[in-house]
This record gives C-alpha cells, structure tokens and sequence, in this order.
C-alpha cells in the first residue's frame, strides 16, 4: 500500500517511453510491457524524473511521511511517529514536532534552532522494541513503545552521528489515539 503510488507512477514514464519510442520507429513488444533496451535506457535516463524520496527513506514524501506531516493521517506505530518526525527535523517543521512530543516532556525552547544550519543525511533503524517483545509475548503494554535508531547529520561541513533509543507513549484525546514521542537515551 506504501508504493502503490510509486508503481502506479513507475508505470505510467514507462508506457510513456515506449510510446516515446515507437515514434521514432523503435520496435518493441508495448502490449506485453516488455521495453527494449533503447527503451529502458530512455526511461532511465530522460523521461523518469529522480524519485523524489521520503527524507525518512520512504518510497515517496506524498506516500510516507506527507499526510502525517500535514495532519490529514495519524502515524499508527511508534517507529512511524519517528519517522515523521525525522522528516520534521530535516523541513524545520517545528509545529509537529511540538505537537508530536509529549507535553510532560517537551521543551520550552525552540526545538529546530532559527540559526542552526543541520544537513540531515540519512535515518536508518535499528529496531523496533514493541515488535521484539510480540515476538517474545513480552508486552508490557500496547500504548508504549521503543525504537533504537541512528540518524546522520551535517552543521557547518562536520558530520555527526546521533544513535538514540527512543520512548514512545500511546494517548486517547478527543476519541484520536495517537502516538508521542516522551524522551531519549543514549547508547553510545
Ligand atoms: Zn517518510
């Protein structure tokens, strides 16, 4: 369901690099789906436009963290909330992060500095705690969770690594259950 606008989006350049071919006398199999080489060098190279990632890693911002972003979808797992939040970190989206942050927990401050110029690089995560647990028939509860993950980041040329274990707690308001992001260790 996550790529199924990234297919849909795939297909179509490739229909429109065949039909692109066949005007110049190309010939290849259009109704089987099957491209020629020329075919595939051209929708690689000039028709499909780069992909235009999720920052988190996800298939496409529109498919990923987009609709949570801008309120029109609730991140239904703790590791989703996270990633969303990445994504704010790497668009300066202070408002979600703020309303995604726990309000025991969150900071008076500003949480993305005005001044503060940070390239982030990368997101990569390492595990899921809530899903281990299942898997174990450890669950302490259903409305906290933990994801360990480790994000790479850039302020003034110099690279950084942040490697955090996140918590996560799970809240019903106004009938809306939705995951908050409550605090951090970390392991190195
Ligand atoms: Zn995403």
């Amino acid at each position: 369901m996550k790529h199924a606008g990234f297919v849909t989006r795939e297909r179509f350049f490739r229909t429109r690099a065949m039909r692109v071919c066949a005007r110049k006398g190309a010939r290849h199999p259009i109704a089987t789906g099957n491209m020629a080489d020329n075919c595939k060098i051209l929708f690689l190279q000039t028709i499909m436009p780069s992909p235009s990632t999720c920052p988190c890693g996800g298939a496409t911002f529109a498919t990923c963290c987009s609709p949570f972003l801008s309120g029109e979808a609730v991140p239904q797992t703790a590791e989703t909330l996270m990633r969303s939040r990445y994504s704010a970190y790497t668009l300066g989206n202070e408002a979600y992060l703020r309303a995604t942050w726990h309000p025991s927990t969150v900071p008076a401050d500003r949480i993305v500095g005005e001044n503060e110029h940070t390239r982030w690089l990368g997101l990569e995560i390492k595990s899921a705690l809530r899903l281990r647990k299942r898997q174990a028939n450890l669950l302490e509860s259903p409305d906290a969770d933990t994801v360990e993950f480790v994000a790479r980041y850039k302020i003034g040329g110099r690279a950084h690594r942040l490697h955090e274990v996140s918590r996560f707690v799970r809240e019903t308001h106004d009938g809306v259950a939705r995951w908050y992001y409550l605090d951090g260790s970390f392991p190195d």
